[in-house]
């Protein structure tokens, strides 16, 4: 197979290889097809990627075969264009240019000008009847060379350009004439030598091979490495070599070089959107060595801008552009990123490739091109990046809006928010409940928080990770939370606090920007999501188009209505416990934790029952016709005890028992490991009362609004943390006897499944004996994976980057699902189960739900549905439309 592809000119090639990305790169192959479609594209060749990899394997040699396949695609080139590499009549220079398969910005190497020396600079001359321009090409290529090839700091050229300028008292390059740039070239030449020890290579073909070797080398830099870590790129893959005809957008007022894209990335308008600049080359662009202009009049209109766009200067190349645009919109189906260079008035194209884009952007332009006819739905579904529509979940800063910013923390919890700052979770809820907006600032949040981070607008926490408590909450309120802010102290006797350098008290205003991690000082203004339009129309094609259903975690009726505007299709997981913290019926709890036998239990346990029905029944008004798993009570007890001495007085008071008699009740129950000790299923065994309580209200509030409303949801009761299949079937015959118990009572019946969370190992090893006493599986993935990999996600975020960034786990697991590992439990479990019991309803409630690349793994695995947070809940259902595709 070939080492070397033409293209341009008369170049054909019936060769798939020509034109695959693997092969040519990304760049060479969208030369090669621009080509071929008929676009003006300088004629040139590609050396393959496979040739890169044999060259940094094999000790930077190349072989005779690619010698004399490059010197027969420089004929093409010179055939095409009639000049000669290293003619002093009439010279062909060339650019050398990297090209990996994906686009690697700014990452490797480029040389322009090529085969440019003493003698061919005279030919450039005379062939452009313009000194000034020759020069200005030679003294470019000698800077870029160095730089590239040679390895001199450029900085020296600079410096030597600025002090040229200086002594002629010039400002711009554009006043440098030909005899200004001839004298440079000299200067440049001798810092070359003084820097090497050698002279700079005049011969044009060991330019060609060096710089050939450098954009090979590149692929190795440093800088590159970095990049392909980040951005999970296979280090062997290797990048192609393209060389290309120079085309001059240095060659006077009718020349010019810019960038464009065909349609504005940042919203996704269909107007064409970029920069250009008269009399230039395309480093000048990028670099910022010269302010870019508008590229079209409308664009240098708004902007207020006065010198002419290109529209407007160079009318004829602008319309040959815009037609351009159209062509390629046309081919590729997608908005292209273009580089182009007009040299003398005839425009030229140097590049093409998807432009990358906002996520509302995304949205506009997927719709827009379903309706134009490019895509159909289905390929606009696979276009969004389901991660993306985060940004547009949310309301967000203002982006014009000047910040002044405190400190940075991590960014747990997308959005933004302003408020006052508030230290505790009461003073929280008090200023909530009469209108304030308030910020919760916590060194660390616990369960009991919980209250007051619902009444907050934003939460700030001094210490936990991107998984803390605090995190995954507000994920699930939909409340930004930045975590982890170490420059955060607070002092609460004085109810003062430091952030960063600034000295601030409860009351004073900030604003978080959870997206970013960032914590301002102030007020700063918030633009409202827009979940309509687009955004509606592509989520209707993705529903179309997903098998799985999508539920979502919600315990209040606020986030259950909220998912079901998402579109959420039932509740995944309901946690009975958050319901336990409210702060009229922590008394309750306290006193059925510290009873001390099962009549002061159930006396306690009585109060909290129509609580708890209303609870259910507010949820159930609101999911009424759906599923709703509804989890029994789950955490350790002594998480609900009493710790401040208030507290203790308080209940002393409603107990009848003394303060110190209470202190040891709450000390025995300390536990070393709650995570592993007496919680879930384990509470239930030992006190069923409890159990019996919430089935109990469960139950009755079904049948209340089954008859207020006609229509009952079904509720699937789900018992925590089993291991054994003895363990459910104790607390299913207790559920169903509570059941049958209601269900005489009220005179009605209604649907309900009874099943487990599968959250340990044993769980899924023996999920076909399970399953005997289980109408479904919900798999609890985040307790699942802290079971499995022995890690604890309330400890693992001192040593979870450091492991992701050497590369012991790929991603963050408590984040993304370790479909090799934990995978294995999940696919086994989900096998047995059915084997067992066919029509067992699976689903999956951890945070992963709202992952997608996990979401692709619970496809595969053939689960029922997903669960994820009321915010996440349309990121769920694109990719589960995409996992189905
Ligand atoms: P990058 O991948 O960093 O964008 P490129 O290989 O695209 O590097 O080169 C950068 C710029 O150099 C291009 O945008 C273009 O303006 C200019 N350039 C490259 N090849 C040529 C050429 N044959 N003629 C004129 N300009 C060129
Ligand atoms: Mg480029
Ligand atoms: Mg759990």
């Amino acid at each position: 197979s070939n080492s070397v592809y033409t293209f341009g000119g008369t170049a054909k090639s019936d060769d798939p290889r020509a034109k695959d990305k693997t092969i040519t790169g990304g760049k060479g192959a969208n030369l090669a097809e621009m080509a071929e479609i008929g676009l003006p594209v300088p004629p040139g060749f590609t050396i393959t990627t496979e040739e890169c990899v044999k060259y940094l394997a094999g000790g930077s040699d190349f072989s005779d075969t690619l010698r004399s396949n490059v010197a027969s695609a420089l004929q093409h080139i010179e055939k095409t264009v009639g000049k000669t590499f290293g003619s002093k009549d009439d010279p062909l220079l060339v650019s050398v240019r990297s090209g990996a398969r994906v686009s690697m910005p700014g990452m490797m190497d480029t040389v322009l000008n090529l085969g440019l020396n003493d003698d061919t600079v005279a030919g450039l001359a005379a062939t452009s009847g313009d000194e000034r321009f020759a020069w200005d090409s030679y003294r470019r290529f000698i800077q870029m060379y160095a730089d590239v090839v040679l390895g001199v700091d450029h900085g020296l050229f600079e410096e030597a350009l600025e002090i040229a300028k200086e002594d002629k008292g010039f400002y711009a390059d554009t006043e440098m004439d030909a005899e200004d740039w001839q004298a440079l070239v000299t200067e440049y030449k001798s810092i070359v030598e003084q820097e090497l020890g050698h002279s700079f290579p005049l011969d044009v073909n060991e330019q060609l091979w060096g710089a050939i070797s450098a954009v090979f080398d590149s692929w190795d830099a440093d800088r590159a490495k970095v990049y392909r870590r980040l951005n999970d790129i296979p280090s062997d893959w290797g990048t192609a070599v393209n060389v290309q005809a120079m085309v001059f957008g240095n060659m006077g007022d009718t020349s010019a070089t810019g960038v464009a894209f065909t349609r504005d990335p940042a919203t996704g308008e269909r107007a064409y959107y970029g920069e250009y600049l008269i009399n230039a080359q395309g480093e000048d662009v990028v670099a910022g060595i010269r302010t870019p202009q508008y590229l079209t009049k409308a664009a240098r209109e708004a902007a207020n801008a006065k010198p002419l766009s290109m529209e407007e200067a160079m009318p004829e190349a602008y319309e040959e552009l815009a037609r351009v645009f159209d062509l390629l919109e046309r081919h590729y189906r997608d908005m292209q990123d273009i580089e182009f260079t007009v040299q003398e008035g005839v425009l030229w194209m140097l590049q093409t490739r998807s432009g990358k884009r906002t996520a509302k952007a995304a949205l506009k332009m997927a719709v827009e091109m379903v309706g134009e006819g490019l895509i159909d739905e289905r390929e606009a579904v696979l276009r969004i990046d389901p991660m993306a529509l985060d940004q547009l979940l949310h309301p967000t800063l203002d982006p014009d809006a000047p910040r002044n910013i405190l400190t940075k923390g991590l960014p747990a919890s997308p959005g933004a928010a302003s408020g006052k700052i508030v230290l505790d979770a009461d003073m929280a809820e008090q200023l909530a409940a009469r209108g304030d907006k308030v910020i919760l600032v916590r060194v660390e949040t616990s369960p009991e928080d919980i209250h007051g981070m619902h009444a907050a607008q934003g939460i700030l926490t001094a210490r936990g990770g991107m998984t803390s408590h605090a995190a995954v909450v507000a994920r699930g309120m939909g409340r930004p939370c930045v975590s982890g802010a170490s420059q955060v102290s607070i002092d609460l006797k004085t109810r003062t606090l430091k952030i960063g350098d600034a000295d601030l008290k409860e009351g004073d205003t900030i604003t978080l920007d959870g997206a970013r991690g960032e914590v301002m000082a102030g007020l700063v203004p918030t633009v409202e999501p827009e979940l309509v339009g687009d955004f509606g129309t592509l989520m209707v094609w993705a529903d179309a188009h997903r098998r799985m259903r999508v539920r979502t975690n919600a315990e209040t009726p606020d986030d259950c209505r909220m998912a079901r505007q998402f579109g959420a299709e039932g509740i995944g997981l309901c946690r009975t416990e958050h319901m336990f913290f409210d702060a009229r019926r922590i008394s309750a709890v306290r006193q059925m934790i510290l009873a001390e036998d099962e009549a002061g239990r159930r006396k306690a346990l009585a109060k909290l029952l129509p609580e708890q029905r209303d609870d259910f029944r507010q949820i159930f008004e609101v999911m009424a016709g759906l599923p709703c798993t509804i989890r029994l009570l789950d955490p350790p007890l002594h998480e609900f005890l009493p710790t401040a001495d208030a507290d203790f007085a308080d209940l002393a008071d409603v107990t009848q028992l003394g303060v110190d008699h209470l202190k040891r009740r709450a000390a025995e129950l300390h536990e070393f490991n709650p995570m592993l000790g007496h919680r879930g299923c384990r509470l239930g065994i030992t006190y069923p009362e409890i159990y019996e309580m919430q089935a109990r209200a469960i139950f009755e509030a079904a049948c209340d609004v089954a008859e207020s409303s006609g229509e009952a949801p079904v509720p699937e009761i789900m018992i925590p943390l089993v291991a054994s299949r003895r363990e459910l079937q104790i607390l299913k015959i207790l559920v169903d006897r509570v059941a049958l118990q209601v269900f005489a009572d009220r005179g009605r019946s209604v649907d309900y499944l009874v099943g487990t969370m599968i959250e340990l190992p044993r769980a899924a090893l023996m999920a076909g004996e399970i399953a005997h006493e289980a109408k479904f599986f919900s798999f609890g993935t985040n307790d699942l994976t802290q079971t499995t990999l022995g890690v604890s996600r309330d400890d693992s975020a001192r040593f979870l980057a450091p492991y992701v960034e050497k590369g012991i786990f790929p991603r963050d697991p408590f984040v993304s699902l370790d479909i090799d590992g934990v995978g294995q439990l999940v696919r086994m479990a989900a096998d047995r189960g059915r084997e067992t019991f066919s029509d067992i309803k699976l689903g999956i409630c951890g945070e992963h739900g709202g992952d997608p690349a996990s979401i692709e793994f619970c496809e595969e695995v053939g689960l029922d549905y997903v669960s994820a947070s009321p915010y996440r809940v349309p990121i769920a259902r694109l990719a589960a439309a995409q996992a189905s595709l």
